[in-house]
């Protein structure tokens, strides 16, 4: 069992007002999950929680570095990201997610659980294509590698075939 308690609010004795927090989401934490596309992470969840009477507005913003392989050269490197959004919580009879993506909270909730949106998030912060921000900090080693193993550059691979057959009465 996976014990995320770390990442739960208890917001019913919360003042109205605004509450600030912070979670650190790191390798333990995405590998509680069995799907997660992120295994290497150093990043911080700052969560300011906006209690009201009827509802919660929760903003995220996650910022640090989440282990990548650049597309470019194929070295595993930590990838910067920053991610802003929004959670609005309503207060209702029964616990449920409405379409435009409001999370009601029923009466007999008294925990905010954010680590299946903070997972989410995390995901949402990594395009799809990574790549060392700098061509410069690429591995050129492993780029020079590439160059020579790539197919497509080498243009005697379209060499007509008839020109090999010449080549062989030399
Ligand atoms: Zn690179």
């Amino acid at each position: 069992m996976n014990n995320f308690s770390a990442y739960e609010i208890p917001f019913l004795g919360l003042k109205v007002g605004i509450h600030d927090y912070e979670f650190e989401l790191k390798e333990t934490f995405f590998e509680a999950f069995e799907h997660s596309q992120i295994e290497q992470a150093n990043l911080t969840a700052n969560v300011k929680l906006d209690k009201q009477s009827s509802m919660m507005v929760v903003d995220f913003h996650l910022s640090g570095t989440v282990g990548a392989i650049c597309d470019r050269c194929g070295v595993a490197f930590d990838l910067p990201v920053e991610y802003d959004d929004r959670l609005i919580v309503k207060f209702g009879d029964v616990t449920g997610t409405t379409d435009d993506e409001i999370l009601v909270l029923g009466t007999e909730v008294h925990l905010l659980e954010l680590h299946q949106y903070l997972y989410e998030y995390a995901h949402l912060a990594v395009p799809s294509k990574t790549a060392h921000p700098d061509e410069e900090d690429c591995d050129q080693e492993a780029l020079n590698l590439l160059e020579n193993l790539r197919p497509g550059d080498d243009d005697d691979d379209d060499i007509d075939p008839r020109w090999d057959a010449l080549k062989g009465l030399k």
